[in-house]
């Protein structure tokens, strides 16, 4: 997945639509972020065998967080313990995905996926054991599905992208990258209008 929408403009010619509607960098709502990131975590749950049940997962976004890019809100289980397997009788108990909106406001694609793989190891853990953490046994686990042992903190997004003509945000950046070199070139798929671009510190 590449987190630019768009191809390159022909030698500065035609200037292409910035439709991203499916690109991370496009997400804008809360409800997008939720969407994007479960469809992520079930692609890798497919692929890297995780051992997760994501009908047993829901998800929710935080504005309020300040360090944390992301945490799985659980319910405290009697007695569990990491290594030790729960058996739920079938009826394994419901966890959160709380994202972190400043977060991905900050991260990059790369970023925040890795965030997610994270988030994932916690939930498989949760799930056997009833209980999670940052021990041995998480760290081996991440390693084996490519995740970083911890998540980094955040800061502000670096460039924001909006609509010349309804000021919508249209793109996040982190990096001075091409969208943010020649915004000139593209023109956005709500109004076809100029991108404008706001740098942060
Ligand atoms: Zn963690
Ligand atoms: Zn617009």
């Amino acid at each position: 997945m590449t987190g630019e929408g768009g191809s390159d403009a022909p030698a500065g010619s035609t200037r292409l639509v910035f439709d991203a509607s499916v690109a991370f960098d496009a997400i804008t709502t809360h409800e997008e972020l939720c969407a994007w990131s479960r469809a992520y975590c079930e692609r890798v749950a497919e692929t890297d065998a995780f051992a997760v049940d994501l009908s047993r997962v829901e998800w929710e976004v935080s504005t309020r967080a300040k360090r944390r890019a992301a945490a799985v809100k659980r319910p405290r289980i009697d007695g569990a313990v990491v290594g030790e397997e729960r058996d739920w009788d079938g009826d394994v108990p419901t966890c959160t995905v709380s994202l972190t909106w400043a977060a991905f406001d900050a991260f990059s694609e790369a970023e925040w996926t890795a965030t997610l793989r994270h988030e994932l190891v916690h939930v498989e853990e949760f799930q056997r054991f009833g209980t999670t953490d940052h021990g041995p046994r998480f760290e081996r686990r991440a390693a084996a599905v490519d995740a970083p042992i911890r998540v980094r903190r955040f800061a502000p997004a670096a460039y924001v992208l909006s609509c010349a003509a309804c000021e919508e945000v249209v793109a996040r950046r982190y990096r001075a990258c091409k969208l943010v070199r020649r915004h000139d070139d593209y023109v956005s798929s709500c109004c076809a209008a100029n991108l404008t671009v706001d740098e942060r510190e």
